[in-house]
């Protein structure tokens, strides 16, 4: 069974350390320049339209994509270390994050070309905003259930329906959303699906903000009424979109955002510790930090899987489980932790604010991406248990 798992061990090479310092600095610029504070919690999830563009100039989105789509054929690990630094300082990545990482890779893929060569260097430079349109309601972690309608029309399709909770639809350009094209076969209930590259902008489209716990809507029910979609926005094959849909996943689930999403609460302990911890403290801090190094290594891992051109779909599955769960624990140990520090310490209103953001940001993390059942029925699968 162990035989089935890989996690080749995978080292940083020396011109990640080189590109880490870079962005360090331009982080540190930034935030000396006021365009996000990194103790604000939330900022990880802001837009920020000018920063986008920035880090676009500076060739850190489309790292491994080709240069003729204003791509820059870096390394998968290269771009690991970038997601990394960001995420671990909160910077205010969100506007370009979803294209970066899945939706430009996607119409890599299946888009044609005209398309590839329009959309592709506009994420490049950070000007696109990309939202993912697969869970309807009554489809989530089913998504060969999805309802929602393209029938076909002269030149294009017409779309009825609706998607739900859709991060980012409220500020994005672009969806790439699955439709239903035909019903499923008795043969292949995934039949029936169609990638499609949705214009949000299209009439015909309706954005419901849904608030969240935070007191901030980051998602969204979108509903279709009548909106057209031309036939060059369908992206792969009719019907067959299944076989596209479940490719992405490693990309999608391992990256460094899978568990440092509440990772602000840690740094913060660390500055209420301060430099000579009393035992509890640092034993707590000691433990925390030795699971996300191994949390680490195995992501890393899997990156560098990706970059051989392996498909390490359980192993990011792994990383994804292992991960949320350990960022969604993460503020309830820090609160337990900063129980025996003093009430006079400096940072304890910045702490007690990250703590209260992150323990309503939590609950989400083993849903999004899909849920720790869905991904242990992908393990369990892969492993050869059922
Ligand atoms: C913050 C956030 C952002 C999101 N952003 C997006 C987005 O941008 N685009 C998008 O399309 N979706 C998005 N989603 C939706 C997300 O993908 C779904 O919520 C998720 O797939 C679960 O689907 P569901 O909510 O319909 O729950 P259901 O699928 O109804 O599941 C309910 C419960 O049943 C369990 N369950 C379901 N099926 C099985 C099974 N076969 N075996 C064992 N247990 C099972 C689940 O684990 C869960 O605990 C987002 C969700 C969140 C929380």
């Amino acid at each position: 069974m162990t035989a089935l798992l890989q996690f080749d061990p995978i080292r940083l090479p020396p011109e990640c350390e080189t590109l880490r310092a870079e962005v360090r600095a331009f982080l540190a610029e930034e935030v000396a320049a006021g365009t996000f504070d990194p103790h604000q919690p939330g900022h990880g999830d802001a837009y920020n339209r000018g920063f986008s563009k920035q880090v676009g100039a500076k060739g850190w989105i489309g790292m491994t994509w080709p240069k003729r789509y204003g791509g820059h054929e870096r390394s998968q690990l290269e771009r690991y270390v970038v997601t990394e630094e960001f995420r671990a300082a909160n910077a205010p990545a969100h506007l370009h994050f979803v294209a970066d990482r899945q939706s430009g890779p996607i119409l890599l893929k299946y888009a044609p070309e005209h398309i590839k060569h329009d959309i592709l260097p506009r994420i490049c430079r950070g000007e696109l905003c990309f939202a993912i349109g697969m869970s309807e309601p009554g489809s989530g972690s089913d998504l060969f259930a999805a309802k929602t309608k393209a029938t076909k029309a002269d030149g294009g399709w017409t779309i009825n329906g609706s998607k739900i909770w859709t991060t980012s639809a409220q500020i994005a350009d672009y969806m790439l959303a699955l439709f239903r094209t035909s019903p499923p076969t008795k043969e292949n209930r995934r039949h029936g699906l169609t990638q499609f590259l949705v214009r949000m902008k299209t009439p015909g489209i309706t954005v419901n903000p849904i608030r969240q716990m935070t007191g901030k809507a980051g998602f969204n029910e979108v509903v279709f009424n009548d909106a057209f979609v031309p036939d060059d926005h369908v992206l792969g094959e009719i019907d067959g979109a299944w076989k596209q849909a479940t490719s992405e996943l490693a990309y999608e689930r391992s990256g460094p955002e899978r568990f440092l999403e509440t990772f602000y609460v840690l740094l913060e302990l660390i500055r209420a510790l301060g430099p000579e911890p009393e035992l509890r403290g640092a034993e707590g801090l000691g433990r925390l930090v030795a699971q996300l190094h191994t949390l680490r290594r195995m992501s890393v891992s899997v990156a560098g899987m990706l970059q051989a051109g392996k498909e390490p779909v359980v192993e990011g599955s792994i990383v994804k489980d292992l991960g949320t769960i350990w960022e969604q624990k993460l503020p309830n140990r820090v609160r337990d932790l900063a129980a025996f520090l003093e009430p006079e310490i400096l940072n304890r209103a910045t702490l007690e604010d990250q703590l209260a953001f992150a323990t309503t940001v939590a609950p989400k993390l083993t849903i999004q991406g899909g849920t720790t059942e869905i991904l242990r029925g992908i393990i369990a699968r892969g492993l050869g248990l059922r």
